[in-house]
């Protein structure tokens, strides 16, 4: 398997403007951002997305976000951020190596959450039911 665009940064083979780095995990500017500091947080262990991605890595890459995200914010006079990881390119999922989004978030900056969808009390609760018994 041909490594990925992530591995190819981590290795220094392409460029990225890296914020942190340790032994499991790397995190650089977005290239495309979707606000000013835009930063993915990449485990160096490569793996397709977050549910192959060992526990071990993933807590590595959390204790990173915790650690940088509130320099990110603060450094370009954001008040909040998400964090994302899109799973699967149904989600949107381009880079097959896990990561995480911290993308900065400004108070009134005009971006929308995520549209609602009409859900019954009912149809909640058949639905937690089915996955309640599948966990
Ligand atoms: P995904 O859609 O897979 O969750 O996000 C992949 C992200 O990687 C995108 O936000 C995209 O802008 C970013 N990206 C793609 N290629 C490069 C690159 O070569 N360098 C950097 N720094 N980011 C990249």
């Amino acid at each position: 398997m041909s490594d990925s665009l992530f591995t190819k940064i981590i290795n220094r083979e392409i460029p990225a403007d890296i914020l942190y780095e340790n032994d499991y995990v790397i995190a650089f500017l977005d290239i495309n951002p979707n606000s000013p500091g835009h930063s993915l947080v990449v485990p160096k262990v490569e793996a397709e997305d977050i549910l192959s991605s060992s526990d071990e890595s993933l807590l590595e890459v959390m204790k990173v976000v915790k650690k940088i995200a509130p320099t990110i914010v603060e450094s370009v006079g954001a008040q909040g951020f998400n964090l994302i990881a899109n799973t699967k390119p149904a989600a949107g999922q381009v880079v097959m190596h896990t990561h995480f989004h911290i993308i900065p978030r400004f108070e009134n900056d005009g971006l929308k959450h995520w549209p609602h969808i009409e859900s019954t009390s009912e149809q909640r609760a058949d639905l937690a039911k089915q996955i309640v018994e599948k966990l």
